[in-house]
Order: structure tokens, then C-alpha cells, then sequence
């Protein structure tokens, strides 16, 4: 909840304006859009979602309205100044279902944000009945999954910021320490970087190495262990995303090997990113590369997720993803190799697709580190 995190008021009155237009496309009369990353991508501030029903609620054609407790009025006239949002307070004894049902009255088609609670979304189903409720999903990630050249900017900043912290922490001494305590200090690192909250620090050691989501835990690093580090956070709004491989002591050679099959892969993904290309097509040349090495079976996930305000939303870099690229997708390039109960590794960066190609946004070597 601040103000440092907005852009100037025309780029949110122009996202308002986009998502009623694109809603109308999609034939969908009136979007409502509750606490959510959504809602602070429209109006710039990110308000508490709560048992108390705050709905900002987006006409296909009109002016939008921002149904709120009244007592969250204040924060609201402060974040939103000349944003031109009617403000509706509600009081306590009201019943805000009522207050959305009277301003949407005879919309056919109600969108309603993906991440709403079931407790809102039941009820305005009945009392809108007999509209049709969608989810507002597409309608907002038509929007949200363009970046414009300002959310690029923060996502650069954030990715710097990542890397600062992952080029900290490679520099140290590992061994002896738990996986808990350097997680720990990882999220100490996200934020001295300039991290806004520092999101999650993977660390992986070990046969944990082969495990991609491994919650770190009370595991002894030690020589000969493989470690994967996976780290990020959000910074003014925008989301950070970086994984980097590193072995304890001299590597043996079946992980070198390993690894720079999988550094292979995670360069040529990188550089086949162009306008054009199909999402699925970033995912073959990874897998092709890493199927080709005999590794196929060890990598167990999508190539990577689009990045935004959000660490995984659209575009997904994924085999079933036909999508074609375009300037301004951001996406994570994250192939992995994970030999279960032995080792694993994974190699990520955060890639913008540009005229001119792929833009890495995390700029530290993807070699395998080697760390004491
Ligand atoms: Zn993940
Ligand atoms: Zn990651
Ligand atoms: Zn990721």
C-alpha cells in the first residue's frame, strides 16, 4: 500500500479505458475486480482483500466505479486523487452485494476477477442471476501480458537486484552451513538489493538438488553437494526470478557434463526468443537440446512463466502453448535436469522479447559456480 509503487495517473486512467474496451471485445459487459494483482495493475495501489467487500467495478462502456468499506475511503481518495474513479462507500450495516448489484443491473455477461473470494463470487452469482459469470482472467492478462517500456524498466531493476544478491551469495563460503540459514540470508541479501519483500530463496543442496520446489530445510551443506539456488522477490510492484547452479568443491565430471547440456539449452532458448515465435517453440529448443543429451526424462517441467506483477502469469513457456511472442512478453527461460535422490540442476533467467530478439534482464554467468 504505496504510492511510490504507481505510475503517472494517464497510465492508470489508459489501463481503465483498455480494460473496458478489451472487455467489450470479449462481449463482456461490466469486469469486477477485487483486491488483487489485477486491481492494482488499474489503479496503482494494492488494497487489502479482506472479509469486507472492496470491488472496483469496470463497465465495458461507462465510467468505473470503486465499491469500498467506508472506512477504507481515506486510502482510497489518497491513492486515487485524480483518478476519476466514483467512489461508493459502503457502511457497516449495508450489504455491498446489493451496492454492486444496483450499479451492474442488466449486464448479461459479469466478469469477475479470477482470484475473488468463493464467499463474493457465490453471492453476486445469485444476485445478478440470470447473468452469466466469466472469469475476468483473459481480459486482464490481454492487458497485463504486454509490458510497456516503464513495467520493463522495473522488471530490469528487479532482476538487477536479484543478481546483486545471487552474486553475494555465490562469493561465500557454503559449506557448513544449513539450507535454512542461507535461505535466511538470501532473503537478507533481496532486500539490502533493493527488494521491496523478498519473495523466496530456494536452496537446494544435495540429492534436495533434484527436487525443483525443495523447501529448504535443516539440511548440512557439504563438500560434493550440487546446490541450486533459486531467489527473487518483488520491487516497486514487479516481480524478480533467478536460478543459478553451483557444486561444492572440484564438480564431478557427470555433473559438469550435466550441467553444460543443460547451459546449452538454456542459451539456445534464450536466443531463439523473437516476435513471432511460438511459446511452444522455446520449450523444444530447450527440450531438444536437453532430449538430444539423453537427458529427456530428468527435465521434468515447463521451459518457463510469463513475469509481471505477478512471479507466474502469462505467457507460459510451455509445449501446449501456441501463442506467438510478441515485443514486451516477459518470461522466465528455466529448463532444469533432476536425477532424483542424487542431483539436479536448473539455469534461469528472466528473458523481455524486443525487435531485435531476447533480452536478458539477469546478466550473471550461467556457468556452474564453484564454491567452497
Ligand atoms: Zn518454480
Ligand atoms: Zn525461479
Ligand atoms: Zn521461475
Amino acid at each position: 500500500m504505496t504510492t511510490a509503487h504507481r505510475f503517472a495517473s494517464s497510465v492508470h486512467r489508459d489501463r481503465l479505458a483498455r480494460a473496458g474496451a478489451e472487455a467489450s471485445e470479449r462481449g463482456v459487459d461490466v469486469l469486477l475486480i477485487t483486491p488483487s494483482p489485477d486491481y492494482a495493475y488499474l489503479l496503482g495501489y494494492r488494497a487489502p482483500a479482506l472479509e469486507r467487500l472492496t470491488c472496483l467495478i469496470v463497465p465495458a462502456d461507462g465510467e468505473p466505479a470503486l465499491v469500498l468499506p467506508r472506512l477504507e475511503e481515506p486510502l482510497a481518495r489518497h491513492e486515487l486523487d485524480d483518478l476519476q474513479v466514483a467512489l461508493v462507500p459502503w457502511d457497516e450495516t449495508d450489504d455491498p452485494i446489493r451496492l454492486v448489484q444496483a450499479i451492474v443491473a442488466g449486464a448479461r455477461r459479469v466478469a469477475v476477477q479470477d482470484q475473488m473470494w468463493a464467499r463474493f463470487a457465490l453471492r453476486l452469482r445469485a444476485a445478478l442471476d440470470p447473468a452469466e459469470l466469466v472469469e475476468a482472467g483473459p481480459t486482464m492478462s490481454a492487458l497485463r501480458r504486454i509490458k510497456s517500456p516503464e513495467e520493463i524498466e522495473r522488471l530490469r531493476a528487479a532482476g538487477s537486484a536479484a543478481d546483486s544478491a545471487m552474486t553475494s551469495v555465490i562469493g561465500e563460503r557454503l559449506s557448513g552451513r544449513t539450507e535454512a540459514d542461507l535461505s535466511r540470508h538470501i532473503r537478507d541479501l533481496l532486500l539490502e538489493a533493493g527488494h521491496d519483500d523478498a519473495g523466496f530463496a530456494i536452496v537446494a543442496s544435495g540429492p534436495n538438488s533434484a527436487s525443483p520446489h525443495h523447501e529448504a530445510g535443516e539440511r548440512v551443506i557439504e563438500t560434493g553437494d550440487a546446490i541450486v539456488l533459486d531467489i527473487g522477490g518483488t520491487r516497486a510492484g514487479y516481480s524478480s526470478d533467478t536460478s543459478r547452479t553451483a557444486f561444492v568443491g572440484d564438480p564431478e565430471p557427470e555433473f559438469a557434463a550435466l550441467h553444460a547440456v543443460l547451459r546449452e539449452a538454456q542459451t539456445a532458448a534464450c536466443e531463439a526468443v523473437q516476435p513471432g515465435v511460438p511459446c511452444s517453440e522455446i520449450d523444444a529448443v530447450a527440450r531438444g537440446i536437453i532430449n538430444e543429451a539423453g537427458y529427456g526424462d530428468a527435465f521434468i517441467h515447463r521451459t518457463g512463466h510469463g513475469i509481471g506483477m505477478e512471479t507466474h502469469e502469462d505467457p507460459y513457456i510451455v509445449a501446449s502453448n501456441p501463442e506467438l511472442l510478441r515485443e514486451g512478453h516477459a518470461f522466465s527461460v528455466e529448463p532444469g535436469i533432476y536425477m532424483r535422490d542424487r542431483w539436479g540442476a536448473r539455469i534461469e533467467d528472466i528473458v523481455v522479447c524486443t525487435d531485435a530478439g531476447g533480452e536478458r534482464l539477469n546478466t550473471t554467468s550461467t556457468e556452474l559456480y564453484v564454491v567452497e
